[in-house]
């Protein structure tokens, strides 16, 4: 049998399953983007979520071992299209926070044995929601200048100092987090990355509250915060090699281009005739509105074909690597323009924030522009990015970034 077929006959079974198993009530409905737990989403997501961990699916690439599926990644791709047809929606990945995207694919590659098993099915299964304390107040794309200092004390680390901008920290079980083990190396040289679960004394959080009203982050205080010595993910001191490959993993995570893009219920050239109107030919009415749409449709398909085509040339095995950098940036552009389009064109309709004389959606799309301020500095700043893709793709001299 060719592969082709075999994936025909997976995409069969697969949309059988899904079909005899989805909820009905989850039909059309979505996963918030921050904040939202199983159990505060009742009974139908709970069940959902045991029935898609319970074949793995949570995780469909990891081994079986470690909760995943042991499936391949043209596989897994065949479970989220079958799902997202029958309406339906993957809610481990959004239950892990930085779960199944950042912390699992990192202690696949740098883990022991053991930190695999204690850590991974957790994950897969979307019972245990990760977060990470990498940036703090003097030190974000400078992530090398942290300054929380982990002191050895036999088993285990303890840790002083503070985190900023930790997604879903205070409702989290575990963190990873890069501390500074040695005072006298190097910046880069003296890093470490460990693993510390969140309900200890030594672990305060307080929540950042953001313009589009969310609060998706926190601060994070260590105060003599303990991380046993069996969490230390990596080798002592070797905490950047495993932070950069973990980065390059949330990257690879950010490059599908626009989230509201994929459940979108009409076209956006649909809702701008909606409220800009047609002139006698059809086309939308406002000529300068309509090159600016047609160059953004462009853009957009442009990348999603080249994000096809960086999947295809991998054949399937998806690694990450310094494109991703250039994919995030190009995501980036793609959403941002998008929203800011959806805006225009809803003339005063788009600048409501509450109240019965705005529509549901326009009432959410103020909110998703201004949350998608923050995609251009999550996952390293576009500027970062522009410093990464010079140096490792394009090979360009150093300017002011090193390393
Ligand atoms: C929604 C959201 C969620 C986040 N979640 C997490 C999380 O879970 N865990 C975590 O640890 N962090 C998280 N962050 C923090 C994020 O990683 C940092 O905000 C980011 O790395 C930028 O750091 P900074 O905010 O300190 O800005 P700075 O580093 O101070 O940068 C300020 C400006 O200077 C520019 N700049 C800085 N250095 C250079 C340079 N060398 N070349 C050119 N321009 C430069 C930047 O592009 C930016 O425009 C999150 C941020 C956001 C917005």
């Amino acid at each position: 049998m060719s592969q082709d077929q075999q994936l025909d006959g997976f995409r069969d079974s697969t949309r059988k399953w899904v079909a005899a198993n989805l909820p009905e009530g989850l039909k059309g409905k979505v996963l918030g983007m921050e904040g939202e737990t199983e159990t505060s989403l009742g009974a139908d997501l709970q069940t959902w979520r045991a029935l898609l961990a319970g074949k793995g699916w949570g995780a469909p690439t990891w081994p079986t071992q470690f909760g995943g599926g042991g499936l391949s990644h043209p596989e897994a791709k065949v479970i989220s299209q079958e799902i997202a047809k029958a309406g339906g929606f993957n809610p481990i990945p959004l239950l892990t926070g930085m779960g199944t995207t950042m912390v699992g694919p990192t202690v696949l590659e740098y883990g022991t044995d053991d930190q695999k098993e204690r850590h991974l099915p957790g994950i897969a299964s979307g019972e245990v929601r990760w977060c990470l304390g990498l940036s703090e107040p003097n030190a974000g794309s400078d992530l090398a200048s942290l300054a929380t200092k982990a002191t050895d004390e036999g088993d285990a680390f303890v840790l002083n100092g503070s985190k900023i901008w930790t997604s879903g920290a205070d409702i989290s079980q575990w963190c990873g987090a890069v501390v500074r083990t040695d005072n006298n190396a190097k910046k880069r040289d003296g890093i470490s990355f460990v693993m510390l679960p969140m309900a200890q004394e030594g672990v305060s959080t307080k929540p950042i509250k953001l313009i589009s009203g969310s609060s998706p982050f926190c601060e994070t205080f260590f105060d003599d915060a303990r991380a046993d010595k069996a969490d230390l993910l990596g080798d002592l001191n070797d905490g950047w090699s495993v932070v950069k490959r973990l980065l390059q993993h949330e990257r690879q995570s950010q490059t599908s281009g626009s989230r509201e893009a994929n459940t979108d219920k009409e076209t956006l050239a649909d809702t701008a005739k909606r409220y800009v109107g047609e002139d006698s030919e059809g086309r939308l009415a406002d000529a300068d509105l309509r090159v600016r749409l047609a160059n953004h449709l462009m853009d957009a398909k442009a990348h999603s074909l080249t994000v096809g085509r960086i999947t295809a040339e991998a054949r399937g095995n998806v690694e990450v690597s310094a494109a991703a950098s250039i994919l995030k940036n190009s995501a980036t552009d793609v959403t941002q323009t998008r929203s800011e389009l959806l805006l225009e064109l809803m003339g005063s309709q788009g600048l409501g924030w509450e109240g019965d004389k705005f529509s549901e959606d326009e009432l959410e799309h103020v909110r998703q522009w201004l949350w998608g301020k923050a995609i251009s500095i999550y996952g390293g700043s576009a500027e970062v990015q522009k410093n990464i893709i010079s140096k490792n793709i394009l090979g360009l001299p150093e300017t002011t970034q090193k390393g």
